[in-house]
């Protein structure tokens, strides 16, 4: 079989392509390939949406732990470069 000489973009595509796309990490020509992609494959669209939702959940819950987690690991930090001496 060969393979389909076509540039459109296919869901193999896409998947590989979804955190780079997500992030806007990608060349334009191949972005607007993959919104394309998107626009007209429903599975893609859906899948997008998806990490979309997930990343929009992470980011709210890391504001809300971040804070804390920050400051206890500086303090830390802080704490092991006192010890150590390397703040000198
Ligand atoms: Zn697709």
């Amino acid at each position: 079989m060969p393979e389909p000489v076509d540039d459109e973009c296919r869901c193999e595509e896409m998947r590989e392509h979804l955190y780079e796309f997500l992030d806007s990490e990608m060349s334009g020509s191949d972005l607007a390939r993959l919104r394309r992609h998107i626009e007209e494959c429903p599975t893609c669209r859906e899948a997008t949406d998806v990490e979309t939702h997930i990343r929009m959940l992470l980011r709210r819950s890391c504001r809300e732990v971040a804070p804390s987690t920050l400051r206890l690991r500086v303090i830390t930090q802080i704490g092991v470069l006192r010890a150590g001496g390397h703040l000198r």
